[in-house]
């Protein structure tokens, strides 16, 4: 299929032109359409270089309201680089979204610059569990009207033991908002998440 017949819109669609992207790929072409369609909690195998940071980041991109300036999306992901790769390609697939600030927050940077960043309307946040979690108990961040939440690279994240921290920072988002998990691999505690998170999912593998 092609990303037209995804269902995405034009500044996306010419943002994939601009990349040279002229494929789905597998991950993309199974999660976009339904995750356009409804807002469905999701549970993705993927490995990294699957395609799977457009395969959440298109749809997030299209849902959201970029005229306003409240915090919409939220990806978890478990290290400062993922962090900052996932940014940077969420500005290339939003370059024609005009209005549209993704912000990134990880630790072992400056927090008030982050904070500072975050003020100034991001409708995305990108950001490891450790500071994302210290910036909401300083009251740093709102995260209170989150529609779209990305677990990416959920096993990851329970490896290196933010359990408690992505539980923390979900709690602080409202219940009807959607999940989206993506994972390499899918041992018990990803599993447990899922459950305890998500409701009734769209499963996929690649
Ligand atoms: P990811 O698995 O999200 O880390 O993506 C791996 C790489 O593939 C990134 O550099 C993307 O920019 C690129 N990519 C994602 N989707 C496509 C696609 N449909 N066609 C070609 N390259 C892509």
């Amino acid at each position: 299929s092609t990303f037209q017949e995804l269902g995405l819109n034009e500044d996306l669609l010419n943002a994939i032109t601009d990349l040279g992207f002229t494929t789905p790929s597998e991950v993309q072409e199974k999660a976009i359409p339904q995750l356009l369609e409804e807002d469905k909690d999701l549970v993705a195998l993927a490995q990294t270089g699957t395609g799977k940071t457009a395969a959440f980041g298109f749809p997030m991109l299209q849902k959201i309201n970029i005229d306003s300036r409240t915090t919409q999306g939220l990806i978890l992901s478990p290290t400062r680089e993922l962090c900052l790769q996932i940014t940077n390609e969420l500005k290339l697939y939003g370059k024609y979204c005009k209005g549209l600030n993704v912000t990134a927050i990880y630790g072992g940077a400056s927090i008030s610059e982050q904070a500072r960043s975050v003020k100034r309307g991001a409708q995305i946040i990108v950001a490891t569990p450790g500071r994302m979690k210290d910036m909401i108990s300083r009251k740093m961040v709102d995260i209170s009207k989150i529609q779209y939440s990305v677990l990416d690279e959920a096993d990851e994240m329970l490896n290196m033991g933010f359990y408690e921290d992505i539980t923390d920072i979900l709690s602080h988002t409202p219940d009807d908002k959607s999940t989206w998990l993506f994972s390499a691999t899918m041992p018990r505690e990803v599993a447990t998440i899922a459950k305890k998170f998500m409701y009734d999912p769209i499963e996929i593998t690649v």
